[in-house]
């Protein structure tokens, strides 16, 4: 069976290249970057590479970025170790964070978990378009706040929120700024500069990078504690052994996804138009969730009223192809999503929503293949869902004169 896989914002397929450049770390270079010898020196080098691919990637300076296992971790990272910076003796009461309702679980449960412990949370609320708004991030800081985090892109709805005037506010203000842009980076452009950001966490494996290595931007001067205790590794942001292969394998990545940026935005934006305005023409009661001009260029969040989301994937699946009912994290959950719910849908509404996130690999002809079959896919879901039957009744009655 053909199969389509239109999941990339859960994870992506390693490229080639960066199977190629990470292969030799596993055989002859196997050395540790902390030994003096020319075993240990060649993984050094081939660490500060890395750190220069990414680095580039996001217009930073290679010593500010510190490489980690990922976007959880540099996520964790920024809220402890801002927090913790700030109140060294422990006592982490009487500080303040700034989180939206969107975030992805790994800035939303670490900020419950400060919260736990004292530190007072403000969750700031997006609008049906899925956009934080400036004006509230701003009413919201008070004296006591340490921390402001807002995600770049948000995984579900692929809508992009207004960091540089979030960035000014918190500049304005003298409050750090971190960034959660794992769904963002090596898909749009994204300048630490620009953004105004002080703290930015990415993750390799959402572009064509291995899993299990991610990296987190840290302006310099910032004060930020580590998450982990241990050795000097990585400038001491980030003690352990590093993860050499997978350092390599994310700076791989991040220099394929710079030099084709502008190029893959428009060809798959220009697939993901296809696909979600054919959706939208020719099935009844389906919508798009969430703002549809700041947006990923390969993301989209359809609505299939009556359709059981669950069901969708499942059937989809049967027949090759792969997509999601929102973050992959909480797949088979049976709560709908937070993000879908702050935005203002009701249960049944989250619940027949589907995420559509293509990806390098994506051709114009699995697009031609997803819609010649999901249309009937919805049509047969819809006749088994005794809600839409009866929606339709209620609608001939209500059209009638
Ligand atoms: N943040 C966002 C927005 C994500 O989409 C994800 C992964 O789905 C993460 C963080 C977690 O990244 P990782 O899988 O590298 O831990």
């Amino acid at each position: 069976m053909r199969r389509v896989y239109l999941d990339n914002n859960a994870t992506t397929p390693l490229a080639p290249e960066v199977f190629e450049a990470m292969r030799p770390c596993f055989i002859e270079q196997f050395g540790n970057a902390s030994s003096i010898h020319w075993f240990g020196q060649q993984a050094k080098a081939a660490i500060e590479t890395a750190r220069e691919q990414v680095a580039k990637l996001i217009n930073a300076r290679p010593n500010d970025v510190a490489f980690t296992s990922g976007g959880t971790e540099s996520d964790n990272t920024s809220l402890f170790g801002i927090v913790e910076a700030a109140q060294p003796h422990g006592e982490y009461s009487g500080k303040h964070v700034i989180v939206s309702t969107i975030e992805h679980p790994a800035v939303l449960n670490a900020a419950q978990a400060i919260e736990k412990r004292g530190v007072k949370v403000t969750y700031a609320r997006v609008g049906p378009d899925g956009m934080v708004d400036p004006a509230e991030v701003k009413s919201a800081i008070r004296p006591e706040t340490v921390l402001i985090s807002i995600m770049h892109a948000n995984n579900e709805l692929g809508v992009i929120q207004p960091l540089e005037e979030i960035g000014r506010v918190a500049r304005e203000h003298d409050v750090y700024f971190h960034t959660d842009a794992v769904q963002s980076a090596g898909k749009i452009p994204v300048d630490v500069e620009k953004l105004g950001v002080d703290l930015l966490s990415l993750s390799a494996h959402k572009f064509h990078g291995p899993k299990g290595t991610g990296a987190l931007y840290v302006r310099k001067g910032t004060n930020l504690r580590p998450l982990l205790f241990g050795g000097h590794h990585e400038r001491d942001r980030r003690p352990g052994t590093e993860n050499v292969a997978g350092i390599v394998g994310a700076g791989k990545a991040a220099e394929l996804a710079q030099l084709n940026l502008d190029s893959e935005a428009r060809r798959i934006a220009a697939l993901r138009d296809r696909l979600e305005e054919t959706i939208l023409a020719n099935v009844p009661q389906a919508f798009t969730n969430g703002d549809r001009t700041r947006r990923l260029p390969n993301t989209c969040n359809i609505r299939f009223n009556h359709v059981e989301g669950e069901g969708f994937v499942i059937a989809m699946d049967l027949k090759g192809i792969a997509c999601s009912t929102g973050a992959a994290c909480a797949s088979g959950s049976v709560e709908p999503s937070h993000v879908l719910s702050a935005i203002g849908l009701n249960r049944d509404q989250a619940r027949s929503s589907i995420r559509f996130s293509l990806g390098r690999m994506t051709t114009s002809e699995e697009i031609d293949l997803v819609l010649e079959i999901l249309p009937a896919v919805v049509e047969h879901l819809r006749a088994v869902s005794p809600h839409y039957e009866k929606s339709r009744q209620l609608s001939v009655v209500s059209s009638q004169p």
